[in-house]
């Protein structure tokens, strides 16, 4: 059992006008009134009961890497990370593994247990929660396919018991879950590894407490790479597996880390055959700019923050694309990343 924490008091766990903008990985967003980021599921349903008694709303977020926050967030919303709901838990031939825990750490947790099954979490960002929400993939790995049931709170219901689905009434498709369609927090999924050597709590928990130190820079891309990079290197030179090297390659040549982004900004249309960045690359869309926003020039599917732009500026941006598109291809494309009010 890792990092099980005694919950504290509720004005102990809100912060009032904290900065969006430290909580994601685009770097942009205004001041909020209220923001939380619970330790554990305890205090994760005393800020759910505190809001409703309070008639404040409330959004949920991992660790940022998929949002665009308001230049201006609603006064009456509490902003709610759970990118400090962090637990991993061994048993033999399963793991535990909650909703704030970084994907990548289970790539590093996979090269303990000597497993490929987990390589292509490696320099994924973002929180396995919201992993397992959009399930996330990257090439031929998706997140879908290394759980085999998921714990949730039912928002909907007054009583907020920890609930569990097998993963086969998921609904896992591209980019699709059935958490898209229900008020459901995810809270953690168990992950089956039999076959494999028993992960060590000892190391493990080592990592997870170097982690831990890096406290309001988890959602800052540059930070996470250096982590998680320095982390895998650490664990595997010199015979770092030819996959995990792949990825290195891939995402320091397109520049993943350099800029604040969310990754990908639209989902890719299948329909059309081509990717949503081969469209903007056609187009000559790429190096666009709108104030401090920019058309990626190594990526037509990213829009980056290159310098202080602000969520008007990214938006403008969207619809610079979405015509573009719709005019040449006659289709809207959809965005991935959530744009949070
Ligand atoms: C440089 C870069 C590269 C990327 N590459 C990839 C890639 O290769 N493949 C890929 O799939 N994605 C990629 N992404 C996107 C991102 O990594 C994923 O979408 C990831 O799942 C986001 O995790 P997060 O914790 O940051 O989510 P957040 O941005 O914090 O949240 C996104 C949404 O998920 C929902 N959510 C989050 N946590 C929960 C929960 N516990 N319960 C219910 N709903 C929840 C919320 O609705 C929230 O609005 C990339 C992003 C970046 C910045």
């Amino acid at each position: 059992m890792i990092s099980h924490k005694e919950p504290r008091q509720i004005e102990q766990l809100i912060k009032k006008q904290e900065k969006l903008a430290n909580h994601c990985s685009y770097a942009i967003g205004g001041t909020a009134e209220y923001f939380a980021s619970p330790h554990c599921v305890t205090e994760l349903v005393e800020l759910l009961r505190y809001c409703k008694q309070q008639r404040l709303e409330y959004t949920l977020f991992g660790i940022g890497s998929n949002v665009l926050f308001s230049d201006r967030p609603s006064t009456n919303m509490m902003y709610i990370s759970l990118k400090e709901l962090l637990q991993f838990d061994v048993k033999d031939g399963e793991w535990f593994v909650s909703a704030g825990m970084p994907m990548s750490m289970l790539a590093l947790a996979g090269e303990l247990i000597q497993s490929q099954s987990f390589q292509f979490t490696h320099l994924l960002p973002g929180s396995f929660g919201a992993g397992i929400y959009m399930n996330a993939k990257y090439y031929h790995g998706q997140i879908g396919d290394v759980i085999s049931r998921v714990y949730y709170l039912d928002a909907a219901e007054p009583d907020l018991e920890i609930k569990c689905i097998p993963v086969e009434e998921c609904k896992y498709g591209y980019k699709q879950s059935v958490f898209q369609e229900k008020p459901w927090i995810i809270l953690g999924a168990d992950i089956p590894v039999e076959g494999h050597r028993l992960l060590s709590e000892t190391e493990i928990e080592s990592i997870l407490e170097k982690y831990m130190l890096m406290k309001d820079n988890k959602s800052n891309l540059m930070q996470f790479y250096a982590f998680f990079s320095g982390e895998m290197k650490r664990l595997t030179q010199p015979d770092t597996p030819a996959f995990i090297q792949e990825i290195e390659q891939y995402r320091t040549k397109n520049k993943h880390f350099v800029h604040h982004s969310c990754g990908s900004y639209f989902k890719n249309n299948y329909d059309i055959g081509q990717s949503i960045g081969a469209l903007v690359d056609h187009l000559q869309l790429k190096g666009t700019t709108y104030g401090g926003a920019m058309i990626s020039s190594h990526h037509g599917n990213m829009l980056i923050n290159v310098k202080d732009a602000t969520a008007e500026h990214i938006l403008q941006l969207q619809t610079i694309v979405s015509e573009a598109i719709y005019k040449e291809y006659g289709f809207i494309p959809e965005p991935e990343v959530a744009i949070i009010k």
